[in-house]
């Protein structure tokens, strides 16, 4: 299945996408992850996003658009995938259309997760993540089983992301607001929205998510499930 999961920071896109993507064999996409790669890398589009990174501002549509779209042709996409992050502007969506058309394998659904913001800035003030393998954890909501301990790889050690600090929080909600949202009429119109409430435990999120995933899959005639 090619799925696509909305959402705004700190919705939980990464907690299902992980459970999600190991369950069924599909490649987890974040785009999140992958800049951070190149940041952290030193390569020449992790020194041009940096900057936007650390204000909270979303990496110009022509960057993420390229680096994407190459990820997403890797072999590894062939048996399905999980998009985390991106679209995230109406330029981005209607670009992975194109793209995706051109290879004949469009999006099979849209999975918006709805978060109010208060909410929101509860779950991304205490977000940990592993900073070997990208594992995703919560100071009070999903602690590992080890303190400080990355129960899938054993790395010691769980960092609190620079951009997840309250002051930049407040800009990625905005930019999410403002430059996001609109991708759920953009979807609907599609055909392709589906919408969870994301405020709930892990597990339900998950189980109404798997709901809204057998609803595509339905209508898409089972035929990438
Ligand atoms: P996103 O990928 O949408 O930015 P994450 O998956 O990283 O969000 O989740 C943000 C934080 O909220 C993490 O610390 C995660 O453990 C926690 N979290 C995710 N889903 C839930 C949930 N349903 N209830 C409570 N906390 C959650
Ligand atoms: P995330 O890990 O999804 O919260 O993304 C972290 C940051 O990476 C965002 O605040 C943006 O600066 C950048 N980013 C991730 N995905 C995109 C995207 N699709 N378009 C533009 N910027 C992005």
């Amino acid at each position: 299945m090619r799925l696509v999961l909305l959402g705004p920071p700190g919705a939980g896109k990464g907690t299902q996408a992980q459970v999600l993507c190991k369950d069924k064999g599909w490649a987890h996409l974040s785009s999140g992850d992958i800049l951070r790669g190149e940041v952290k890398a030193g390569t020449e589009l992790g020194a041009k996003a940096k900057a936007f990174m650390d204000a909270g501002q979303l990496v110009p549509d022509d960057l993420v658009v390229n680096m994407m779209v190459s990820r997403i042709a890797r072999p590894d996409c062939a048996g399905g995938f999980v998009l985390d992050g991106f679209p995230r502007t109406a330029v981005q969506a209607e670009a992975l259309d194109k793209a995706l058309a051109r290879s004949g394998r469009p999006l099979d659904g849209v999975v918006s997760l709805e978060v109010r913001d208060d909410e929101v800035v509860r779950r991304i003030s205490g977000r940990r993540t592993c900073p070997q393998c990208g594992a995703i954890y919560h100071v009070q909501t999903l602690r590992p089983k080890v303190d400080d301990v990355c129960d899938r790889c054993g790395h010691r050690g769980l960092t609190q992301r620079a951009d997840d600090r309250e002051e930049v929080v407040g800009q990625r909600l905005v930019a999410y607001r403002r430059q996001t949202e609109p991708l759920i009429e953009y979807y609907r119109r599609a055909g392709l929205l589906e919408q969870v409430s994301a405020e709930q435990p892990i597990d339900q999120v998950r189980a109404e998510l798997d709901e809204a995933l057998g609803r595509r899959q339905g209508a898409v005639g089972g035929a990438s499930a």
